[in-house]
């Protein structure tokens, strides 16, 4: 099963997972951040990001400013002329892209602005940093429908808090709680 292939086949979990994530920001749990950081690990040793890409595919990344005139820069456009060929303004003033797939991405998957890409792109999809409860809302709640790797690290989670009752987490806990069909298999 590759990466996209999962997604779908857990779309009927998406509910109890999104349930659980926004029960996770009150819950009581010590050692989260170590846990979730070595799913993170254990997510990338089984996705190959070029073998997926649906981040690129379906989402826009959010640029900061400096991202638009360091890619501007880098592609011999203004700041405006950048702007008006690829951006538009959302509802908040974030600038997004106007379209998707992003206009970046090559046949190949891979970025054709990679050493300049938005910081966005750079730290997707944030399940790598610490404060996982802080990104719940914003992001890892949305993006369980779109990151096989946010997916896995939540499904891991769950599986360990609700299935297996554990409240004292472990970096350790990645290894010694076996994944028993939770999380992306390969
Ligand atoms: S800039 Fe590159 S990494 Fe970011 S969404 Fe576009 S193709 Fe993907
Ligand atoms: S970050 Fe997530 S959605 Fe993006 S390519 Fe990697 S696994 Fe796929």
């Amino acid at each position: 099963m590759n990466p996209k292939e999962y997604l779908k086949s857990k779309k009927k979990k998406y509910p109890t997972y999104t349930t659980f994530l926004r029960g996770l920001i009150q819950r009581k749990v010590r050692g989260l951040d170590s846990l979730a950081i070595a799913l993170n690990k254990e997510a990338f040793k089984k996705i190959d990001c070029l073998e997926c890409a649906n981040c690129c595919t379906v989402m826009s990344p959010t640029y900061k400013k400096s991202d638009v005139k360091r890619i501007a820069k880098h592609l011999g456009m203004s700041f405006e002329q950048y702007y008006d060929k690829y951006l538009y303004k959302d509802e908040i003033g974030d600038y997004m892209n106007r379209k998707t797939p992003c206009q970046f991405l090559k046949a190949d998957k891979k970025c054709s602005i990679y050493p300049v890409r938005p910081d966005d792109c750079r730290g997707f999809p944030h399940t790598q940093n610490k404060d996982f409860k802080l990104y719940i809302s914003g992001t890892h709640k949305q993006n369980i429908a779109y990151c096989p790797a946010t997916l896995h690290v939540v499904e891991r989670l769950h599986q360990i808090i609700i299935e297996k009752g554990e409240r004292n987490l472990t970096a350790k806990m990645a290894t010694t709680i076996k994944p028993e069909g939770a999380g992306y298999q390969g």
